[in-house]
């Protein structure tokens, strides 16, 4: 996801971004989702009520306890109304927790044991999903519309769905539509497949009567989607996307990691990467008379695919590494394509967000394990510092060592998930330099009791 550029303001509103406000309060009984057991498979159907906004939807979490004797299972509260749930066919109850939805087992599960959880649902929800001019379409809070844990970050589990939407509507959701089949009531289904595990803050889906447009880049296609807009406008707003592609590519050292990699145009401000697409609002790209290079939401989304997407943070203590590397490669592109002083002029804005923080009283470590003030605080540390720190990395290595170590660091962990130290490893293979002093004074901060303590939610 991206921070509002012209829409920037100080501190920035929990409500109106996507990431959850920091300033959230773990769960009162202290019960964390996703905690004793491991997801394999989400398996989803669903039918979205397109005027109403609501949902109705059958579930099959398939997944592995990890600690012996586990006693419930844990989700993310939201606002949905449980139907039905059962183990393995026999029921379950769910228990609401403050912020929380849990089941409590009969027989406590012994490590290793895998089980299927099926659960059905409805109701409206709190987040996640928002009216487009002909659909809806998802950002960021899945377990708003799913059961699913929302912040565990390091959890990749397979993800299908089948969307029951009326006839004539199109679809977009992860990876590959494999199938459409009639439904009822004059409805259609819609099958997709995601093509590799991924994190459930990476779900989504959209449904609406949408132009298209289609273009290739290497052995990839990319799809143009919106409601808002017609072929001609589409690809005149993504024509330099075949080019981010290409730069991205390169610098990562691996190819655009999924086959069809597609663009949903909507109205408003919206910048949000989903596993194998990103939603981008009119108010986030450049107009038809602004600045070409004011195209940071497009790069910065897209630069996603590779570090966020593909390599993760393991948790949200190390979301820099998804944030701060994506902000960094924006102003790489910029300069790549419109030359040196875009660069400079993007890590200005970095700066200025950090030197705003810092005049309220606060830095922190990149990997600091403390619980953030505001998002604002959080975005100005690992968005905008952690940009600022691989620019500093990048002056101090070299271009060599410096993109070799990029390289090196997203390649080794291409489908897994991160932490800091695994950036440092490959900083340090590629330059042949102990970095330990600078991630020491840049990322883990000097105070070992800082980032110590285990973080069990943002
Ligand atoms: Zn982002």
């Amino acid at each position: 996801m991206s921070m509002p550029r012209r829409r920037a303001s100080w501190p920035l509103l929990c409500a109106a971004i996507t990431l959850p406000c920091s300033a959230s309060a773990a769960p009162a009984d202290g019960e964390i989702a996703g905690e004793g057991f491991e997801v394999t498979r989400y398996a989803l159907a669903l039918t979205p009520d397109m005027a109403g906004g609501t949902i109705a939807g059958r579930e099959i979490v398939s997944l592995r306890a990890t600690r012996e004797g586990l006693k419930r299972l844990i989700f993310s509260g939201n606002g949905l109304s449980i139907d039905s749930a059962r183990l393995d066919g026999a029921p379950v109850a769910p228990r609401r927790g403050e912020k929380t939805l849990a089941f409590d087992l009969v027989r406590p599960l012994a490590r290793g044991r895998t089980v299927r959880l099926e659960l059905t649902y409805h109701g409206r929800p709190a987040r996640g999903l928002a009216a487009s001019a002909t659909g809806l379409y998802t950002s960021y809070f899945a377990c708003d519309w799913m059961i699913c844990a929302q912040d565990k970050f390091g959890e990749k589990a397979a993800f299908s769905l089948e969307l029951s939407v009326p006839a004539g509507m199109q679809t977009l959701s992860l990876g590959r539509r494999t199938a459409v089949r009639p439904g009822p009531d004059g409805r259609e289904i819609h099958r997709w497949q995601a093509p590799r595990p991924y994190s459930a803050y990476l779900y989504g889906f959209a449904v609406g009567r949408f132009a298209r447009a289609n273009a290739r880049v290497g052995g990839a296609e990319l799809a143009l989607l919106s409601d808002v807009a017609g072929e001609t406008e589409l690809k005149r707003r993504f024509a330099e996307t075949p080019a981010m592609v290409r730069f991205l590519s390169a610098k990562a050292g691996l190819p655009l990691p999924v086959r069809t990699y597609s663009q949903l145009l909507v109205e408003g401000g919206e910048a949000q990467e989903a596993a194998t697409y990103s939603v981008l609002g009119k108010d986030s790209l450049p107009s038809g008379d602004a600045v070409p290079e004011e195209d940071w939401a497009i790069v910065h989304e897209l630069a996603h695919q590779w570090w966020g997407n593909l390599v993760t943070c393991e948790t949200l203590r190390d979301f820099w590494l998804n944030e701060g590397i994506t902000t960094f490669m924006t102003a790489a592109w910029k300069e790549h394509r419109y030359g040196r002083a875009a660069y400079d002029a993007e890590l200005k804005v970095a700066r200025a967000r950090l030197d705003r923080a810092r005049a309220l009283g606060f830095d922190k470590p990149l990997a600091w394990a403390g619980r953030y003030p505001s998002l604002g605080a959080r975005r100005a540390v690992q968005y905008s510092k952690g940009a600022l720190f691989m620019a500093h990395l990048r002056e101090q290595l070299g271009e060599a060592a410096f993109w070799s170590g990029l390289r090196r660091y997203t390649r080794a962990h291409a489908g897994g998930t991160v932490t800091s130290r695994d950036l440092q490893a490959a900083m340090e293979a590629a330059s042949g330099r102990d970095l330990a002093p600078l991630f020491g004074e840049w990322v883990y901060g000097s105070n070992p009791e800082q980032t110590a303590a285990p973080q069990s939610h943002p």
